[in-house]
């Protein structure tokens, strides 16, 4: 049963896409590029229990970094250093994928990768505009392995 279950996650890699199994941009935990690390910031970082959080400018759906929570460990809460200090030293390349990648391709990247964080965005051209690229939200390489032992 268990193996059947495994071998069947398997065999769906390819055909579900990381915009099944990211979790939605609504419900990540996210922090302001202007933010300042003061106590009450860090602090909300850490209970958040997140290891990497996407950076904003503006708006929610414009990632314009990461931050990991290790990039805290030099970081005093009473010199209110600033989080574009910090990002700027560790300059963590943002990895961004199309929503309809599929789960192959996409644990393929993160065995490659040093990343195991990618921003699922799309191409939107809907409306009367230019096209343009809008964060759906984020997909880890847990939320692909999740995809294969899941148990039904
Ligand atoms: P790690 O396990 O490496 O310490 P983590 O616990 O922060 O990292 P993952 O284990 O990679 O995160 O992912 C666990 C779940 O949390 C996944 O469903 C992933 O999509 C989600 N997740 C990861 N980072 C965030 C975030 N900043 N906001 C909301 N959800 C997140
Ligand atoms: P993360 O990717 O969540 O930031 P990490 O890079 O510290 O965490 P993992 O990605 O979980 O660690 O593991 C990467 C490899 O490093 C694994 O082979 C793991 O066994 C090994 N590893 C993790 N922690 C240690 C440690 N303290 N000492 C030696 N090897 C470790």
């Amino acid at each position: 049963k268990e193996e059947l279950n495994i071998i069947q996650g398997a065999l769906e890699l390819r055909t579900k896409t990381v915009e099944d199994v990211m979790t939605p941009l609504s419900n990540c935990f996210t922090i302001h590029v202007d933010a300042v690390l003061d106590f009450n910031t860090m602090t909300e970082i850490m209970e958040s229990g997140y290891t990497r959080i996407p950076v904003y400018d503006t708006e929610r759906s414009n990632i314009v970094d990461v931050l990991y929570v290790k990039d805290l460990a030099f970081v005093d809460p009473d010199d209110c250093t600033t989080l574009k200090t910090v990002t700027k030293f560790y300059n963590h390349p943002v990895h961004f994928v199309f929503h309809d990648t599929k789960l192959d391709a996409m644990l393929e990247e993160f065995k490659k990768g040093k990343s195991h964080l990618a921003i699922v965005q799309k191409v939107n051209n809907e409306g009367e505009g230019d096209p343009f690229y809008e964060v759906l939200g984020l997909v880890t390489l847990e939320d692909v392995i999740e995809e294969i032992i899941k148990s039904e």
